[in-house]
């Protein structure tokens, strides 16, 4: 840590934070990484790893591989941030339970706070979810998927099993027709299908692979086309798709929906994937009751076109923990936070300049350093450019 330089804090570790990590210049800040998952995780090819068609620990980049890589130290805390105070320019940080010691809160101190907490599972209060399903999120959840799955596979395979224990069992259930459920369902397709068969040959017939969506359709916010083509895919590889559904409560074995008709169902399951998208943190939700007339979105921070969050200019705030007119991927915030870093590149020299002006120049010197102002005043705002619906 260099005194003379000015502190950036980055909170979280994951699509936005680590394209930032990556970028960021520290020649010119100081930084430290806070995180209570000390690695970077490839999220696209997480459905993959429950299958075990790719290694978890091929889709994990260490954020200190990243941090080796600077020409300064960075220093990476593998905690939890639990509060804000905008007022102090501190974090108040907790071990992860894994690590933890004696005192367990500390407050880090920060210039300027970059905030890349990304978003958790959304339950819409739906009993049951927490404890009898699986989330498609993290590291953690991919394995507790894999877990589950073979268990169901084996435990189908023992004797004696009834034919309809055998029938729930295999009966895997992925809740959400956005794009997480349509990729997992797509995997667990392939998985069940093509390699189930090589291996429990008499039980591959009997794999059930249902989507159940709330709405009319599935993947609402994609083009017709695309929703047409992946339900005709859909159909001809088995996999049945009840749309204008909505699950109501989840047991251990079976779950509870509401039917097209009104009438009350119950659906039972061997495995069960939830995936009816994402909702703010507790963090997120702290930070915007703490700006009440500026942050006045639910679904997330506001921030202006360079990622200062309305109301306090000392935070920036990237990736699925904002509220912004692009759709939360991995492609959206990784670019952003590219961006940022350039962006604090540019603030560094500009604040440089505007020093130097200050101070009592010779005529010649001064108009060299104002012509360099006059190329950095302006940082120009961010711009997504869009490759593709792949991640
Ligand atoms: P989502 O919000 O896109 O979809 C969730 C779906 O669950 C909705 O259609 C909703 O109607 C349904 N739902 C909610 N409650 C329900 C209930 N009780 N019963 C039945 N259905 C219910 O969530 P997601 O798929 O997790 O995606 C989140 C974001 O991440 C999206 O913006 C998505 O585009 C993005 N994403 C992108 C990719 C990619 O680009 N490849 C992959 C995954 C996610």
């Amino acid at each position: 840590m260099d005194p003379d330089k000015k502190t950036i804090v980055v909170l979280g570790s994951g699509w936005a934070s680590t394209s930032f990590l990556k970028d960021i210049d520290t020649k010119y800040y100081n930084l430290i990484v806070i995180s209570p998952r000390n690695y970077f995780l490839f999220t696209p090819l997480l459905p993959s790893s429950t299958v075990g068609t790719v290694d978890l620990k091929s889709i994990i980049e260490p954020i200190r591989f990243t941090s080796r890589h600077k020409t300064r130290d960075i220093k990476v805390y593998e905690a939890e941030c639990t509060r804000i105070d905008p007022e102090n320019k501190t974090v108040m940080i907790k071990d992860v339970p894994s690590n933890k010691v004696k005192e367990s809160e500390r407050s880090v101190s920060y210039d300027y706070l970059v905030l890349g907490v990304g978003a958790r599972n959304s339950t819409f209060g739906v009993q049951g979810v927490d404890r009898y399903g699986c989330f498609l999120k993290e590291a953690k959840d991919a394995r507790k998927i894999h877990n589950r799955l073979m268990a169901c596979v084996e435990n189908a395979a023992l004797p004696g099993q009834s034919p309809e224990e055998i029938k729930r069992l295999l009966h895997m259930v992925i809740v959400g027709g956005g794009a997480t459920g349509i990729e997992y369902a797509a995997e667990l397709h392939d998985f069940l299908i093509d390699d189930l068969r090589t291996w429990y040959p008499e039980l591959a017939d009997k794999v059930k692979i249902s989507l159940v969506e709330a709405l009319p359709s599935v993947l609402p916010q994609f083009s017709q086309k695309l929703i047409k083509y992946t339900e005709g895919n859909f159909r001809k590889q088995d996999i049945t798709i009840h749309t204008k559904t909505m699950v109501k409560e989840v047991r251990e074995k079976e779950l509870v929906v509401k039917a097209p008709d009104d009438s009350i169902e119950t659906i039972p399951y061997g495995l069960l994937v939830w995936a009816t998208g994402n909702t703010t943190t507790p963090l997120v939700n702290d930070l915007i009751q703490k700006f009440p007339e500026t942050q006045t979105h639910k679904k997330g921070l506001v921030v202006d076109d360079w990622m200062r969050l309305k109301g306090c200019e000392d935070i920036y705030a990237f990736g699925d923990a904002t509220a912004t007119r692009y759709a939360p991927t991995g492609q959206v915030a990784s670019q952003q936070g590219k961006y940022l870093a350039r962006y604090f590149k540019q603030l560094y020299i500009r604040q440089a300049l505007e020093e130097q002006l200050k101070k009592g120049l010779g005529e010649k010197e001064k108009e060299k350093v104002e012509k360099k102002f006059e190329r950095v005043k302006e940082i120009k705002p961010f711009h997504y450019s869009h490759h593709g619906s792949l991640w």
